[in-house]
């Protein structure tokens, strides 16, 4: 597939047709297993002088159809689906963090990486030193010998202020250390490769699947990244794997392309943990896919629209969107965001929680629920729900107030939105 354009290859990239049937649509490989042609086959397959099919828990024709597909879109050269966002995070990391090493993050996270991060690979001897990610020279000053990566999400909610993807991946570069971006949020909207980030992933569960029915996550590389230029920083990709007898993944996996990194993920850690993206889902996300580029620009322009009314709005303090920053936020979102800001928008209320909790109440289309990126309207407050273990200076540390209501934008004609959040400010504001 030739075309540059999100439009095409999220509907043709990675599949024509299947080869024993001629179907269109990508068929459900529900299998476990391949057959080997021969016992040489067999060994080729294993001894990696030959990709292909094996055993679902590495790989699957379904899922590989949503990898290259999603590979395409991002710009990068392969990827892996997993079984969820979490994971996704989690190999990212351990793909190139061991127990003494560290990585840098932003604080900016969603709360499920943050204790990944904070507790889980601590435990497991990887340590994350969070900075603060309005100051790119933060990753700088917290990099020592053993830094392994950065991290941070491209538009992190409550605040929805764009990371300074280029200035961070540049500093990693002059390191040897690669970007790696949570690009749950934004995808097509920001392209991280194009920034110089080296790896990105997803919670495919969000606008990848769109439509709430399935859990999954995928990690993508970028294939710019110059691992074999830095062997004493980036050892896992450098130095002989005892669990592939002795493989240097920089040099075995040469002969395939520019994919040590991925390739590595799939045949040590996705082959030790096991969390593998079951054919089913791996479909539902290919079908996600092909109206992704739509989705987007609904959402982006609904999301808009909503965030322009409630900034109008008697009882709402403040409006937090992209395209309502001030300042250095602001420059951000305009370099970062120009063709659209994405769905997610959040807004305070004067009256607090007691105001939220009943704005919340009040709503009769838009669903309750802890997720974004479905195609219906979502709204939480997260002060009651997901940051109510968290002391209210917490809260207000990671930019939840009280009266903070954080709403995902859907698909739904943008008068019957409105209309709905307007009854509910009138009942929450009365
Ligand atoms: N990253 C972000 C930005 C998320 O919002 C989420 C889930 O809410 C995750 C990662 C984790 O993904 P999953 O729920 O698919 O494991």
């Amino acid at each position: 597939m030739t075309s540059k354009h999100p439009e095409t290859l999220a509907l043709h990239a990675g599949w024509r047709r299947d080869s024993a049937t001629n179907a269109v649509a990508v068929p459900i490989y529900q299998t476990t297993s391949f057959q080997f042609d021969s016992s040489e086959h067999a060994a080729n397959l294993f001894g990696l002088k030959e990709l292909g099919n094996i055993y679902t828990r590495i790989m699957n024709p379904t899922q590989d159809a949503f990898e290259q597909r999603i590979a395409a879109l991002e710009g990068g050269v392969a990827a892996l689906g997993l079984a969820s966002g979490q994971a996704a995070s989690a190999f990212s990391v351990q793909n190139l963090a061991r127990a003494g090493d560290n990585i840098v993050s932003s604080t900016d996270l969603y709360g499920g990486t943050w204790n990944l991060f904070a507790n889980t690979l601590k435990d497991q001897g990887i340590e994350t030193r969070f900075v603060d990610p309005t100051d790119p020279e933060a990753f700088a000053r917290a990099t020592d010998d053993r830094t392994r990566a950065y991290y941070a999400e491209t538009l992190p909610n409550p605040k929805l202020i764009p990371f300074p993807i280029a200035e961070v991946a540049a500093i990693g570069r002059k390191f040897g250390i690669p970007l790696i971006m949570d690009n749950t949020a934004a995808p097509l909207l920001v392209r991280p490769f194009d920034h110089g980030a080296a790896v990105v992933m997803y919670s495919a569960t969000k606008y990848l699947g769109g439509h709430g029915t399935s859990i999954g996550g995928v990690v993508i590389d970028g294939g710019n990244f110059d691992w074999e230029a830095h062997p004493t920083r980036q050892p896992l990709l450098n130095s002989p794997d005892p669990s592939y007898h002795g493989a240097v993944w920089t040099q075995a996996v040469k002969p395939l392309g520019p994919i040590a990194y991925i390739l590595k993920m799939r045949v040590t850690l996705l082959r030790d943990l096991g969390a593998a993206m079951a054919p089913f889902n791996a479909f539902l996300f290919i079908q996600g896919l092909e109206t992704l580029p739509l989705r987007m620009r609904e959402h982006s322009r609904n999301a808009l629209a909503v965030a322009n009314f409630l900034a109008g709005r008697k009882g709402v303090t403040r409006v937090i969107h992209p395209a309502h920053h001030t300042g250095e936020a602001a420059a951000r979102s305009a370099k970062y965001l120009p063709h659209g800001q994405g769905g997610l928008c959040g807004f305070e209320l004067a009256g607090g929680t007691e105001a939220g909790r009943k704005f919340i109440d009040a709503l009769k289309m838009v669903y309750h629920v802890a997720n974004i990126g479905d195609a219906r309207s979502l709204a939480i407050h997260p002060a009651s729900t997901t940051h109510s273990q968290l002391t209210e200076a917490e809260q207000a540390a990671t930019g939840v107030t009280p009266g903070y209501v954080r709403l995902s934008v859907g698909i739904e004609h943008i008068d019957d939105i409105l209309a709905d959040l307007s009854q509910a400010l009138d009942a929450a504001t009365a």
